[in-house]
């Protein structure tokens, strides 16, 4: 009987801070911009920092504020630097966007 009650007590404090901790991201978690994740899609996602940023997260959360262009980012691909120049055009300008 003494050998189950540790793996009982464990096993419910588990649970309970289980549930804790999912109640806590709920409900005080804080959600970032969806946009962020669509910009670094587009992104090589080298992470090089080649553009001057910690990596392509970085750079695309400057690129949604538009304090740089998809320019800055060295290894990218002309066809992809459009299509993501276009994409923050659009957004910029409030037009829905098409990628
Ligand atoms: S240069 Fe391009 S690939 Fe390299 S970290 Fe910056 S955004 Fe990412």
């Amino acid at each position: 009987m003494d050998i189950i009650i540790p793996p009982l007590v464990l096993g419910s404090l588990g649970m309970i801070l289980g549930v804790l901790i999912f109640l806590v991201g709920k409900y005080f978690g804080v959600e970032e911009d969806h946009r962020i994740d669509d910009i670094e899609k587009m992104l090589p996602k080298y992470n090089c920092g080649a553009c001057g940023f910690a990596g392509c997260r970085d750079m695309a959360k400057a690129l949604l504020t538009g304090s740089c262009r998809a320019e800055s980012c060295k290894p990218i691909k002309k066809e992809d630097q459009e299509n993501l120049n276009r994409y923050l055009d659009e957004l910029l300008q409030g037009i829905p966007v098409t990628k």
